[in-house]
């Protein structure tokens, strides 16, 4: 059965827009309706569509940030909103165009930090630690305050960040945006190795064809808050 499971979901918005003068008139914006996918374990996922089409409103819906207004989801059985925390010890969140890190303190004392917040066992933590400071090149970095980073460096120490509880779902939002085409590559090359070796799940949001390209068996399109295709890329541009 499925990691991720999505029936039918719904998230409305009440806006409220001034119609001239004092008046407001209440409207509803459907920002995801009648949305249905599943996601096995290990598969790696493309999310995109226009702006404005709904992709973080899923996100946040998938991470327990924000709560369905109708359907049903679950995220490794947990319904994410009620079990937000036994959720945030199974997924892992980068989000390329801001760091979860904190800016004043170096790589090495922020890693230091979500180990106590999410009570990571020590030796999972070393392991993890030693392990993707390796293969991401963070060595010399561990105690340069995260202010002073590269754009590349930041996301690769939110990268280890989001990866050092072990989390079976990764999801990324942009993880590429504004990196130069070796560092593009790196992190691809990257992703592909975590997946293979830890059958970790990624589910990821991109404005670039490449990134889905060279990392996704699947991608979901979605538009308008619904989804308009569902399948391998190499079908989508056959449809064009
Ligand atoms: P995407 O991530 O694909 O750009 P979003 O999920 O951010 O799209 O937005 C989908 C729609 O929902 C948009 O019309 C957006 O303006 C609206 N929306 C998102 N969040 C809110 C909110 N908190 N309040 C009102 N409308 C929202
Ligand atoms: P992101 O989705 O990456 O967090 P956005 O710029 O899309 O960043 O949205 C920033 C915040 O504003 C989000 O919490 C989103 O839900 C909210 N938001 C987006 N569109 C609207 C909107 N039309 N009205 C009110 N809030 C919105």
């Amino acid at each position: 059965d499925s990691l991720i499971e999505v029936r039918d979901l719904e998230r409305t918005f009440t806006v409220r827009r001034r119609t001239g003068g004092l008046r407001r008139r209440a409207t509803t914006v459907h920002a995801v309706h009648d949305l249905s996918f599943d996601v096995p374990a290990g598969e790696m996922v493309g999310y995109i569509g226009p702006n404005g089409a709904g992709k973080s409103t899923t996100v946040k819906m998938l991470t327990g940030i924000l709560v369905p207004t109708g359907g049903h989801l679950r995220v490794g059985g947990l319904e994410p909103a009620v079990q937000r925390t036994e959720l945030a010890r199974r997924i892992g969140v980068v989000f390329g165009q801001r760091t979860t890190l904190w800016w004043d303190l170096p790589l090495r004392d922020s890693f230091e930090l979500l180990r106590k917040i999410y009570r990571i066992p020590e030796p999972t933590f070393r392991a993890n630690l030693d392990r993707f400071v390796e293969l991401l090149d963070l060595g010399d970095l561990l105690y340069t305050p995260v202010r002073q980073l590269s754009l590349g460096q930041r996301m690769r120490g939110d990268i280890t960040a989001a990866l050092l509880h072990d989390p079976e779902i990764l999801y990324l939002d942009e993880p590429t945006i504004g990196l130069d085409v070796i560092s593009k590559g790196r992190l691809r090359e990257f992703l592909r190795a975590l997946n293979a070796e830890n059958g970790t799940t990624l589910m990821l949001t991109t404005h670039d064809l490449q990134d889905i390209e060279a990392l996704c068996d699947r991608v979901i399109v979605i538009d308008h808050g619904t989804t308009v295709f569902d399948g391998p890329l190499a079908e989508l541009h056959r449809q064009g």
